[in-house]
């Protein structure tokens, strides 16, 4: 098999399912029909082997985790996915791997109604980039530098769980079920696509949770030129963090990434009615806090004293 014959095998075979793919893979480009009254929201993500995932995963874990992570910044835009790229890295040719790949990618892209449209295979150290494209309505895209002072800052769900599942990667003695829990956060994250209606009516700006809440919800802050004021008891945990971290489980919350929830601000005076249509829409989610004119993070502890922490994540360099 050559890289034409990979290509046709495991990727142009792939269905196109959408009427505004005109042109697919197996040309020069493709040709994509974007509606009228809406704008296209691009972004890119790359995952490197050794520091995204580790080479021994299963290929479907990280082709799907890969698709998740990029359909995550199309939540945080409040926008709808739709079509994507692959540009694809192999240091080998293997073909068990290729078609565990396939079915990652075809089940993630399937959930979502994207089509893969195009890409690039070569040949190096094992590198995923994918650039996922979707839209939203021209005058109603959320962006991170829109918060207000006075916004109420909410999460979309309970944050850790992914970081812990890192942290036990090497470990022994954990519960074998609460290890298989937290590796499933891990690695089928699930993106909050299904806030992207509300957020478009109510969120005055967003992020998604990739690199943990503090750093995320720190890029909000700059963005919008404000600082942030939130609640320690206000973040919500996932269940087996405070289980296996007691009273540090909500530092982790702040500093771990991947979890691709969705960190957004919504005007206080709009939040009562936020709240009863998301729990008609049988959702959650969380406020924490509000956005504050000076700049900088802090956290209010139980006794009510405010600290100023310095945002944590995960950066490259
Ligand atoms: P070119 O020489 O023009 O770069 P390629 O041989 O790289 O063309 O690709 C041929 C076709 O296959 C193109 O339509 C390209 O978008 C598609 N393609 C290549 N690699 C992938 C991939 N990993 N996933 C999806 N489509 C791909
Ligand atoms: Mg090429």
């Amino acid at each position: 098999m050559n890289e034409f014959s990979l290509i046709d095998r495991y990727f142009k075979s792939l269905p196109i399912k959408r009427p505004d793919v005109l042109l697919g893979i197996g040309d020069d480009a493709a040709c994509l029909q974007t509606p009228k009254g809406m704008n296209l929201i691009v972004s890119t993500d790359t995952l490197v082997s050794g520091v995204h995932f580790l080479p021994e995963w299963d290929a479907y874990d990280i082709a799907y985790k890969a698709v998740m992570a990029n359909v995550s910044d199309m939540a945080a835009m409040a926008a709808e996915p739709c079509w994507l790229t692959l540009a694809l890295t192999l240091p080998e040719l293997n073909e068990q791997w290729l078609e565990s790949f396939r079915r990652g990618l075809s089940e993630a892209l399937n959930q979502f109604n994207i089509d893969l449209v195009g890409g690039d295979t070569t040949k190096g150290a094992l590198t995923i980039t994918m650039t996922i494209m979707g839209f939203a309505p021209s005058n109603q895209i959320v962006r991170r530098d829109g918060a207000k002072s006075g916004d109420v800052i909410l999460v979309s769900g309970a944050l850790g769980a992914a970081a812990l599942a890192v942290s036990f990667l090497n470990k022994q003695g954990i519960v074998p079920s609460d290890r298989a829990l937290l590796m499933d956060a891990l690695l089928h994250p699930k993106p909050r696509v299904d806030l992207v209606h509300l957020l478009r009516l109510y969120a005055t700006a967003a992020i998604d949770i990739s690199d943990g809440l503090s750093a995320d919800l720190d890029h909000i802050c700059t963005a919008s030129g404000l600082g942030a004021c939130i609640n320690r008891n206000a973040i919500p945990l996932h269940s087996l963090l405070p289980v296996y971290l007691g009273d540090k489980a909500v530092d982790l919350a702040l500093t771990g990434g991947d979890d691709y929830e969705l960190c957004f601000t919504v005007p206080a005076l709009k939040l009562d009615s936020f709240m009863s249509e998301m729990k008609q829409a049988g959702m959650v989610c969380y406020p924490i806090g509000h956005m504050e004119p000076q700049p900088g993070l802090r956290i209010r502890m139980e006794d009510n004293r405010c600290d100023a922490i310095t945002p944590g994540g995960y950066v490259h360099f």
